[in-house]
């Protein structure tokens, strides 16, 4: 038999986790489905679970001197709707399964479940996101990137949560998204492409591209994109510059067969969709 929680504060959630291991459950969408026992059964929890959807000031999007900062309960329907939050993670949050589901998911159970497919993540890694894990030895704060280790691993340890997710303040105007999957509502992912950049004078200043289910983690690769920001606009329109990116793309984009897609579609489409974010900051 397992003992449920449902602290009201951060701190008495803390208190909770500080000894042994616990499941924590935020909006309960990805567990739900992996604990599921057989359709009319209460699903079967191993661990005691912690219940962090009485929060509230983890419920909070407020601009800090870091960046914005987004409490870990917030719901993805929150995310979406605040104006406050960057255009390409409101797309990629947007993009995550119907509305019911949005008002109860949340973003850290999607960077916690770490799925190579997760919706919010290329958006994440693009805007260089931190995640904030706060225990009752204090809070340690650790790129996106890092924290997320391999599919459904993170860095968390036993005692800590994911407290608040940090997005650094960016002028990036000119998005890109696109996700691939079977149908508009509730699609999984087959694959998709985020995409960022800044266009000065004809000159591209910031290029940034991040590919999701086409890899163990999100693919995005800081050298490629050097090959790419200082060049004139019009040279992205270049077939033999273009080739020659698609190519260095090509060796590092990996996916694999699964029920969703196959390694061949995933990988020819993430290459068109990035032949296309370069047409169009090429036209910008
Ligand atoms: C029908 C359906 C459709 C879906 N469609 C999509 C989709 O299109 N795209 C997509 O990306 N996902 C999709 N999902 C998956 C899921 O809804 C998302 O991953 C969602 O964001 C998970 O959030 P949650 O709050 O429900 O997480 P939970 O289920 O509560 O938790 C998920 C994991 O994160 C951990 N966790 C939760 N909160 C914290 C915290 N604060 N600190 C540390 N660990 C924490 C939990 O212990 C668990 O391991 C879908 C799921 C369903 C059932």
């Amino acid at each position: 038999m397992v003992a449920v929680y449902r602290p009201e504060t951060l701190a008495q959630a803390l208190d909770w986790v500080a000894v042994g291991k616990h499941t924590l459950f935020s909006g309960g969408t990805d567990l739900m489905v992996q604990h599921a026992v057989r359709s009319g059964l209460t699903p079967n929890f191993e661990q005691d679970v912690v219940f962090l959807d009485a929060i509230e000031e983890l419920k909070q999007i407020t601009q800090t001197e870091q960046g914005l900062s987004i409490g870990a309960e917030c719901s993805l329907a929150d995310i979406e709707q605040d104006p406050l939050v960057p255009d390409i993670l409101r797309q990629g949050v947007a993009n995550i399964a119907a509305p019911a589901l949005r008002n109860r998911a949340t973003m850290a159970g999607n960077i916690c479940n770490a799925s190579p497919a997760a919706d919010s993540l290329p958006a994440l890694y693009l805007l260089d996101a931190t995640v904030v894990l706060s225990s009752l030895r204090g809070q340690r704060e650790m790129a996106i990137a890092d924290f997320i280790t391999g599919p459904g691993k993170t860095q968390l340890q036993d005692d800590e949560i994911l407290s608040h997710i940090i997005v650094p303040k960016s002028d990036l105007p000119i998005v890109f998204y696109h996700k691939v999957g079977t149908r508009a509502a509730n699609a999984l992912t087959k694959l998709s492409v985020a995409g960022l950049a800044k266009v000065v004078d004809g000159q591209v200043v910031d290029w940034r591209a991040a590919f999701g289910a086409v890899g163990p983690k999100v693919v995005r690769s800081r050298e490629l994109e050097q090959l790419i920001i200082g060049q004139p606009v019009s040279m992205l329109g270049e077939p033999l510059f273009v080739g020659n990116i698609l190519e260095q793309y090509s060796k590092i984009i990996r996916p694999i067969d699964d029920q969703r897609s196959t390694a061949l579609y995933r990988h020819r489409t993430s290459l068109n969709l990035l032949q296309r974010w370069l047409t169009q900051v090429s036209t910008a």
